[in-house]
């Protein structure tokens, strides 16, 4: 059918939505895309649910295309397997927790490893059946600390998830390599674009890991990349968390003066940060060596619970100096000023972070503490290798001048090797008769922030500019005037219909042609074609949304040209 204007819901806004912080969040709610539900959940009205569709259907043909099986698991689960991963306690309050009437235990999937463990531990006895590739396109549950930027961080969300499943390392190296270049593709195909960096696995636990970022103002993390190569790393690639320790065992040159727990207040005081910031991790000295403080997992605290965490413990802030002299250090990075509470993104001394930005680090190996409990699991004995880059520092791999941009986490594709086979017991039968422990990979897409991904990098200051793949439509059709520009406005549409064009036609009746131009604009499909002044003689005007360009051409030209 061909969508018309006069017969679709759809409400655009003149006015930025008063919460929206970012591009994608006012131009998605304007266009009448999505609408908020309540704090970081989204109804997809008729025009985002074809994008969403429509970046869903190529990530379902690349994944496909790497021989991976759709199916459908639950999103309402039971707690029991993410204990015994021990994510139910790591997850913290990243968790939505319910309880059924007989108060049993369930939580709403945030990703789903164990289940999917499971599953193949129900259905694959044999080598014979492996290796496996699953997938599903499903909504997801974290409850964000900060949910914000529209459906860039949503506390509801659509995402791809995979696993594979082989019982050797080749295997698994195969399946990441496959899912590496379908990510490629499906990120080629939908017109974003994208830095490949790699990255510590978090909470999944694991080793190799690689995130696909979109560069985008918006965009939570930071990344240091070159403008000349394809050297790219983030943040999160040169990070390890150590846990705080006790003061009398660690003199420490600056204390958190309090008793107490310090409250939200009194240590954002001490960090010089406001007291409304979220993070996870704190670059200390303790003992005088530059160590990171946080809270295990892939999780965000506020200050408060970092603040309990930290009790009582001591601490001294870094300096810039403390970069210094350790020809030991590895590159880590200073990023640009914005404290926005992501994982990992490490708040360093105010005075420094005046000076040069925020300070992150690392260490060699890219690993950090997964359910952990501080002083329990953990000998205060790994020290962060860090050093500042800033800006213009020459690229390792080019020796040009570095960059450091921000950017929104698209993808993000693991090796997680027998943590979660281990967990589970997942063993299948051997070629030598014998058990053989599985390994696994993991590999997420953000369908929905994908979307708003796509917004924030393509869209100008008229509104919403989606590349052809993903739009809602490939021509919208202006009848600018009365019953004859509409007569052949639709026309033009049903037969761009029959040719196999997807066509929004905007027939409204009593609406001016200005009005209709600058939804059509703000609305973003690719082609605008206007049915006007020279309509009686038929003669269209064809627009190109992006360069702005037009040109008049008979119903006939125009139709063979976009047929
Ligand atoms: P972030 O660092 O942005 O919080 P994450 O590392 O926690 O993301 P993963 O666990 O790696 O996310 O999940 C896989 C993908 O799901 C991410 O790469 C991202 O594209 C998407 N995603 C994660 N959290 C959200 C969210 N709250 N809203 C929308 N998409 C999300
Ligand atoms: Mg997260
Ligand atoms: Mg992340
Ligand atoms: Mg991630």
């Amino acid at each position: 059918m061909v969508q018309r204007m006069s017969r679709m819901m759809l409400k655009t806004l003149r006015d930025d939505p008063a919460d929206a912080e970012t591009l994608s969040h006012k131009l998605l709610v304007r266009a009448g895309y999505v609408r908020r539900a309540s704090a970081g959940i989204w109804t997809w009205l008729p025009l985002g649910k074809k994008v969403l569709e429509n970046v869903s259907r190529v990530v379902r043909e690349e994944m496909d295309a790497i021989g991976a099986q759709e199916v459908l698991l639950p999103a309402l689960l039971p707690k029991e397997p993410y204990e015994t991963s021990g994510r139910w306690e790591e997850y913290g309050d990243l968790l939505f927790r319910l309880k059924d009437r007989k108060g049993a235990e369930y939580l709403l999937g945030p990703t789903h490893e164990e289940i999917f463990t499971l599953t193949v531990k129900d259905q694959c006895t044999s080598y014979k059946d492996l290796p496996v590739v699953l997938y599903q396109i499903q909504t997801k549950y974290r409850d964000e600390a900060r949910p914000r930027s529209g459906v860039l961080r949503g506390r509801e969300f659509l995402m791809k998830d995979s696993y594979s499943f082989d019982t050797d390392d080749e295997g698994l190296a195969e399946a990441y390599r496959l899912h590496r270049e379908a990510y490629t593709r499906i990120f080629e195909r939908i017109g974003l674009d994208y830095r490949i960096v790699s990255a510590v696995s978090g909470a999944m636990g694991g080793s190799a890991s690689e995130e696909f970022l979109a560069p985008a103002a918006a965009g939570e993390d930071t990344f240091v990349d070159c403008p000349a190569c394809d050297y790219a790393a983030n943040t999160e690639a040169v990070t390890t968390v150590v846990p705080p320790v006790e003061p009398a065992d660690h003199p420490a040159v600056e204390e958190l003066d309090t008793p107490d727990t310090p409250t939200i207040e009194t240590l954002a005081e001490f960090l010089g940060v406001p007291a409304s910031a979220t993070l996870k991790n704190l670059l200390v000295k303790v003992d005088g060596k530059i160590t990171a403080v946080g809270v295990p997992g892939d999780r965000e605290v506020d200050l408060g619970k970092l603040g309990e965490h930290l009790a009582p413990a001591a601490v001294e802030l870094v300096t810039a100096e403390d970069f210094t002299d350790r020809p030991d250090l590895v590159r880590g990075y200073v990023g640009p000023q914005g404290m926005a509470g992501s994982a990992f993104r490490y708040i360093a001394d105010p005075r420094v972070a005046a000076n040069t930005g925020w300070i992150t680090g690392a260490n060699k190996e890219g690993t950090h503490a997964r359910n952990v409990v501080c002083g329990r699991d953990f000998e205060v004995d790994e020290y962060l290798d860090v050093v500042v880059v800033e800006p213009g520092d020459p690229c390792p791999k080019c020796g040009t001048g570095l960059q450091i941009d921000r950017a929104i986490e698209i993808g993000h594709i693991f090796q997680l090797g027998r943590k979660y086979a281990d967990a589970f017991q997942l063993d299948v039968l051997g070629r030598e008769g014998k058990p053989v422990r599985v390994t696994m990979g993991s590999y997420g897409i953000g369908v929905s922030r994908a979307v708003a991904a796509l917004a924030e990098q393509t869209a100008d200051d008229k509104g919403l500019c989606w590349p052809a793949e993903i739009a809602p439509a490939d021509v919208h059709i202006v009848a600018a005037g009365k019953a004859k520009q509409t007569e052949l406005a639709l026309e033009v549409a049903e037969k761009l219909h029959s040719a196999g064009v997807r066509v929004l036609v905007d027939d409204r009746a009593g609406v001016s042609p200005g009005v209709k131009f600058t939804d059509a604009e703000l609305i973003g499909v690719p082609t605008i074609l206007v049915a006007g002044r020279r309509a009686g003689e038929g003669v269209v005007e064809l627009k190109d949304r992006r360069t702005g360009e037009r040109e008049e051409l008979t119903v006939d030209e125009a139709l063979a040209r976009l047929s």
